[in-house]
């Protein structure tokens, strides 16, 4: 797995490349996976409940008419980050660049399937964030901030003892 670190500090508020054009060269195909955990307040729709809109295989089913938010958002992986294997549905975690009120830019880690988040190429990809931004993870119920390694450590080494 890999980030892109020069985008990725390059593009905080959207990830756009040096020249300052989006990268498109992924689709999302069958993956749905931020029409689930994401909250869109336009459609009503909390977190980690699909949308009534996805399409059974994936796919939005208005998507002529689909909300601002749903054409505005791309994932890490969609604007090419990760390897190419890793789109979100697979890995079973949803990876963003966003605001957070204490540190202001962060990448999100958004958790997809239950216990992704332990996955190795996961830990793995938090250690390569951590190292750059502070990261948010989102889990059901549960939001962490990690701004260091060493409390990405603390937070890893409780879910060890925790198993
Ligand atoms: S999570 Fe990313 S790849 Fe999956 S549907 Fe959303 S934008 Fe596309
Ligand atoms: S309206 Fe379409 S793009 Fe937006 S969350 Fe629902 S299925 Fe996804």
């Amino acid at each position: 797995m890999s980030l892109r670190n020069r985008d990725v500090l390059v593009g905080m508020s959207g990830v756009v490349n040096v020249s300052g054009q989006m990268k498109e060269q992924r689709q999302c195909d069958g993956c749905s996976a931020c029409c689930e955990v994401l909250r869109i307040d336009v459609l009503d729709k909390p977190t980690y409940q699909k949308c009534e809109h996805v399409c059974d295989g994936g796919g939005c089913g208005v998507y002529g008419s689909r909300p601002v938010a749903c054409q505005s958002f791309r994932c890490l992986w969609l604007l090419g980050h990760l390897d190419e294997g890793q789109r979100p549905d697979k890995l079973g975690v949803m990876l963003t660049v966003t605001e957070h009120p204490l540190t202001g830019k962060a990448i999100m880690f958004t958790e997809v399937h239950d216990e992704a988040m332990v996955r190795p190429e996961v830990v793995a990809a938090m250690r390569e964030a951590v190292a750059r931004l502070p990261i948010a993870i989102m889990r059901k119920g549960e939001n962490v901030l990690v701004r260091n390694e060493q409390e990405l450590d603390d937070l890893l080494g409780m879910q060890s003892a925790c198993a």
